[in-house]
C-alpha cells in the first residue's frame, strides 16, 4: 500500500522542507498529496503521437509517396490545395490494398511490411512501423479508394481516429464498392483540423507547397521507372512532372534544370566490409550555386544527414570557387541491420553503423570522381593570369578575338563522344589504378577474342604518321615504369603522413614516415607522377575545356615573346655563341610550315633537356615568327592524334579547345600554357610512336608540375599548401609508382628521425 503522505516516500517534499514557512507548509501539505497519474485518453495519446510524426503536410505526403513506391507503382500523381492543409491527394497504380485489410489499415502498428518482430531490427524495412496512415487518420479526414488486380471492384473507405468511419452520419462505416482503376488513391483533407494551434502555426501555404514540391522532386529523381506529377488543385499547370522512362539525368534536368543536368557525372562506390553501396550523380567543377543541393537517400528513403552534407561540402572545396556549392544526388544502400531509422519520429534522420568510415569512403569516391579523367571541365580564362606583359583579361580577349557570339558563351559544351575501343573496355575503372595494377597480366578480353588488349590495334584517320598505333607501345612504357619501381620509396609514399609545405620556391614539402621525417622535392615527384598518370590514363583523359577556345597562334606568340624576353634578360642583350645547328629529328613542319628549312632545323633542334628550347635563338634575326608558325603547323597536323589520345583538342580554326585533365582538383598553372605549347614543337619526337608518346607525356608532366612560388606571395602559397595536402600528396599515395630515378637528385631526403631527435634533446637537457 502506498502512503504518499509520508515524506520519506516523497523525496520532492524532503528537498523543499527547509524553506517551508508555516503558511507554505500548510499549502505544501495540501499540495503534498500528489496528483494521481491517469492514463491520457487514448485519443489524445494518438494525436500526440501523430503530431510527432506529421509535423507539416509534407511529412504526411512523404509517407504516402513511400507507401505508393513500396506498392510497386509506376505512376504517382499528387494534387495539393492550400499547401496540403486543405487537401493532399495521391493516386498511384500500385498493388492496391485488399478489401479485407481495410478495417485495420489505419490502426497503429498495422503494416504489411514487417513479418516478425525480428524484422524490426532488420531495417531493410526501413523502420516500417505501420504508423503513417494511423497518424494521418488521427489528425485529418482520410479517404482511401483502392483496387487490387484480383478484385473486380474498387473499394472506398473513410477513416477517423484510426478506424473506419461512416462517410456521413448515419451511414455504415464499411468500405463501399465503387468504380476505380488498379491502385490506391489516398485523400487527406483538413490536416490538423482537430489541433487548431498547430494548424494556426502555418503562416504561408505557399511555403508548405514548396516543401511538398521539394520532397516530390527528390523522389522523382530517385525512383527510376516511376512517373511523378504534382500540382495544385484547380491549377491548370503542373508544378512538377517526370515520365517513368526518363533516366536519372533526364529526371534531374526536368526537376532541377539543364544547367545542372548538363554538368552531372555519375559515381558509385561500395565496400563489403562496411556493408554499403552508394551511387549517385554529382555536379562537376563547372557548376556551382550558393547552397548545396543534396538529395540523399538511405535504403530508398529520403533522409537528411548533416554529417554527409558536411563531408560533401568539404570535398567540393577544392573544386569550386569560393562560396560555390554543388548539386549531389546520393543514394546509399546500407545493410539493413546496420541502420537505425527510429531515432527520429519523422524518420528524417538515420543512424547507421560505421557512419564515419562510410562517409569517408563516399567523400573519397566523390573526390576521385570529380577529378576523374572522364570529367570535362569548361574553363573560362578570366581568372587566370597568362604570362607576359598583358594582364590576363587582355590576353583572354585578345585570344578570343573574332569568335562568334555563340562560341563566346561560356556555357558547357559536351565533350566529343569517344569511341569505345576494346582496349579501354578491359579497364573497369582506371581512376584508381596505378601502372602496376594496369600491368597485371592477362586481362580478360570480354569479347573472348584471343590475345586481349595487348594485341588490339587501332588506327586514326588523319595524318598517319605511323600506320597503326598499337596499345603495346603504351604498355611498354608502363612496363618500363614498373620495372624501375623502387619498393622502399613505394612504401614511403604509400604510408607517408603529409607534414607541410617547407619551401614553396624550392618546392619542398615535409612528410613523415614511421619515425622519420623527410623532405620531398614535390616538383620532381609531380613530374614523375603526372607522366605516369599520362600513361595510365592514355586515351581516357578528362578535359580542361576552353570556352571560348584560344588561338594557338596567339598563345605561341606569347610564348615566343616570353622566351625572347627571358633570353634577353639572361644575356643582357649579348649574343652568345650559337650552338651548332643539328639536323632536326623531326620531319614535320618543313613542307607546309612557311618557314625556311634552316629555321625549321633551329626550332626542331635536337634538344634533350626540356627547358633547352632553342639555344641559338639568341641569334639576332632569329625568325621567331617562322618558328611559331612551324610549331602551330606541327600541332595542327597532329591534332587528331592529340585529341584522340591526349584530349588535347585543336579545332579547324587552329584554336585550342581542350587540354588533358590529369588530376581532379588540380589545375596546372595556365601561365605555363604558352610555353608548354611552344615546346611541344621541338621537344616531341613526332615521327616515332613510342618516342612521341613518351616525349609528349613528359612535356605534359612538366606543364603540370606546380610552379615555384616567389617569396611574399602568401596567398598563392596558402592555396598551394591546400592543394598539396588535399590533392597532390594524396595522389602520390594512390597514383604514383615511385621509381629509382626519384632516388637521385635529393628528391627525397631524410632530415630527421625521432630516435636521433630524442638523442639531441636528451643531450640538451
Ligand atoms: P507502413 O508503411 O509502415 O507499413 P503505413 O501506415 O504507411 O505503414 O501503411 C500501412 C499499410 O498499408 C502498408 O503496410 C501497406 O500494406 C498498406 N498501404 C498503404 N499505402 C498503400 C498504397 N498506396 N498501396 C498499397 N498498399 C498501401
Ligand atoms: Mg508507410
Amino acid at each position: 500500500m502506498r502512503n504518499y503522505a509520508s515524506p520519506q516516500q516523497a523525496p520532492v517534499r524532503v528537498h523543499y522542507r527547509p524553506r517551508i514557512t508555516p503558511h507554505a507548509s500548510r499549502h505544501c501539505t495540501k499540495m503534498a498529496t500528489p496528483q494521481r497519474i491517469k492514463a491520457l485518453d487514448q485519443n489524445v495519446v494518438n494525436k500526440i503521437a501523430a503530431g510527432e510524426i506529421i509535423v507539416a503536410p509534407v511529412n504526411a505526403l512523404k509517407e504516402l509517396i513511400e507507401n505508393s513506391v513500396d506498392a510497386g507503382s509506376t505512376s504517382i500523381e499528387i494534387v495539393v490545395k492550400d499547401g496540403g492543409l486543405k487537401l493532399l491527394q495521391i493516386t498511384d497504380n500500385g498493388s492496391g490494398i485488399n478489401r479485407d485489410d481495410l478495417p485495420i489499415l489505419c490502426e497503429r502498428f498495422t503494416t504489411s511490411k514487417l513479418k516478425a518482430f525480428e524484422d524490426l531490427t532488420s531495417i531493410g524495412t526501413y523502420g516500417f512501423r505501420g504508423e503513417a496512415l494511423a497518424s494521418i487518420s488521427m489528425i485529418a479526414h482520410l479517404t482511401v479508394t483502392t483496387k487490387t488486380k484480383d478484385s473486380n471492384t474498387a473499394w472506398k473507405a473513410v477513416y477517423a481516429d484510426g478506424k473506419l468511419a461512416p462517410p456521413k452520419p448515419g451511414q455504415s462505416a464499411d468500405p463501399k464498392p465503387c468504380a476505380g482503376r488498379q491502385g490506391t488513391q489516398i485523400t487527406v483533407q483538413d490536416l490538423f483540423y482537430n489541433t487548431p494551434s498547430r494548424r494556426r502555426a502555418f503562416r504561408s501555404t505557399s511555403d508548405e507547397y514548396l516543401k511538398i514540391l521539394d520532397v516530390v522532386g527528390r523522389y522523382a529523381v530517385h525512383c527510376e521507372g516511376v512517373a511523378f506529377s504534382c500540382r495544385k488543385q484547380g491549377d491548370g499547370g503542373v508544378g512538377l512532372s517526370t515520365t517513368s522512362t526518363a533516366n536519372v539525368v533526364e529526371r534531374i534536368r526536368r526537376i532541377h534544370g539543364s544547367a545542372v543536368a548538363n554538368e552531372v557525372v555519375e559515381f558509385s562506390v561500395s565496400n563489403k566490409a562496411l556493408g554499403f553501396k552508394a551511387k549517385g550523380m554529382l555536379s562537376n567543377a563547372n557548376y556551382h550555386v550558393k547552397k548545396t543541393t543534396l538529395l540523399l537517400f538511405i535504403n530508398g528513403r529520403s533522409v537528411e544527414s548533416s554529417a554527409i552534407k558536411k563531408a560533401i561540402d568539404a570535398t567540393y572545396l577544392t573544386f569550386l570557387p569560393k562560396g560555390g556549392h554543388p548539386f549531389v544526388y546520393l543514394s546509399i544502400e546500407i545493410e539493413p541491420d546496420r541502420v537505425d531509422v527510429n531515432v527520429h519520429p519523422t524518420k528524417r534522420e538515420v543512424n547507421f553503423l560505421h557512419e564515419d568510415e562510410i562517409i569517408e569512403k563516399i567523400a573519397e569516391a566523390i573526390q576521385e570522381q570529380l577529378a576523374a579523367v572522364d570529367t570535362s571541365r569548361s574553363y573560362t580564362l578570366t581568372q587566370t593570369v597568362l604570362p607576359g606583359t598583358q594582364p590576363q583579361s587582355v590576353v583572354a580577349s585578345r585570344v578570343g578575338q573574332g569568335r562568334q557570339q555563340k562560341d563566346a558563351n561560356p556555357s558547357f559544351k559536351p565533350p566529343t563522344t569517344k569511341k569505345t575501343y576494346e582496349n579501354n573496355t578491359v579497364r573497369v575503372d582506371h581512376r584508381d589504378q596505378k601502372i602496376t595494377s594496369m600491368l597485371l597480366p592477362a586481362v580478360r578480353d570480354p569479347g573472348g577474342v584471343g590475345g586481349g588488349a595487348e594485341t588490339t590495334e587501332y588506327e586514326y584517320d588523319d595524318g598517319r604518321e605511323w600506320e597503326e598505333v598499337t596499345y603495346s607501345t603504351v604498355k611498354t612504357l608502363r612496363k618500363a615504369v614498373r620495372e624501375s619501381a623502387h619498393s622502399g620509396l613505394a612504401e614511403l609514399f604509400l604510408g607517408h603522413i603529409y607534414v607541410g609545405l617547407v619551401d614553396a620556391h624550392k618546392r619542398l614539402a615535409a612528410v613523415q614516415h614511421g619515425v622519420k621525417l623527410y623532405l620531398v622535392d614535390y616538383a620532381a615527384v609531380c613530374y614523375e607522377m603526372f607522366y605516369q598518370i599520362g600513361l595510365s590514363d592514355f586515351r581516357n583523359f578528362g578535359q580542361i575545356r576552353f570556352n571560348p577556345p584560344l588561338s594557338l597562334r596567339e598563345l605561341l606568340q606569347i610564348a615566343a615573346d616570353e622566351e625572347q624576353e627571358s633570353r634577353n634578360a639572361q644575356t643582357g642583350g649579348a649574343t652568345p655563341a650559337g650552338r651548332p645547328s643539328k639536323p632536326g629529328r623531326s620531319d614535320d613542319g618543313g613542307e607546309d610550315g612557311g618557314g625556311s628549312r634552316d629555321d625549321d632545323d633551329v626550332v626542331m633542334g635536337d634538344s634533350d633537356t626540356p627547358l633547352d628550347l632553342h639555344s641559338n635563338s639568341h641569334d639576332e634575326g632569329f625568325n621567331w615568327e617562322g618558328a611559331t608558325q612551324i610549331v602551330e603547323n606541327t600541332l595542327r597536323k597532329h591534332r587528331v592524334m592529340l585529341r584522340d589520345y591526349f584530349s588535347l583538342e585543336i579545332n579547324d580554326d587552329g584554336e585550342l579547345v581542350s587540354l588533358p585533365l590529369l588530376l581532379k582538383g588540380y589545375m596546372p598553372s595556365l601561365g605555363k600554357l604558352p610555353a608548354f605549347l611552344l615546346r611541344l614543337g621541338p621537344n616531341v619526337v613526332w615521327n616515332s610512336e613510342m618516342e612521341c608518346f613518351q616525349t609528349f607525356l613528359r612535356e605534359l608532366a612538366l606543364f603540370y608540375v606546380p610552379e615555384p612560388i616567389l617569396p611574399n606571395s602568401e596567398e598563392k602559397e596558402k592555396e598551394l599548401a591546400v592543394i598539396l595536402e588535399t590533392v597532390i600528396f594524396r595522389a602520390f599515395r594512390k597514383r604514383l609508382v615511385p621509381t629509382t630515378e626519384l632516388l637521385a637528385g635529393n628528391t627525397v631526403t631524410e632530415i630527421a628521425n625521432l630516435k636521433g631527435l630524442y638523442r639531441i634533446f636528451e643531450r640538451s637537457c
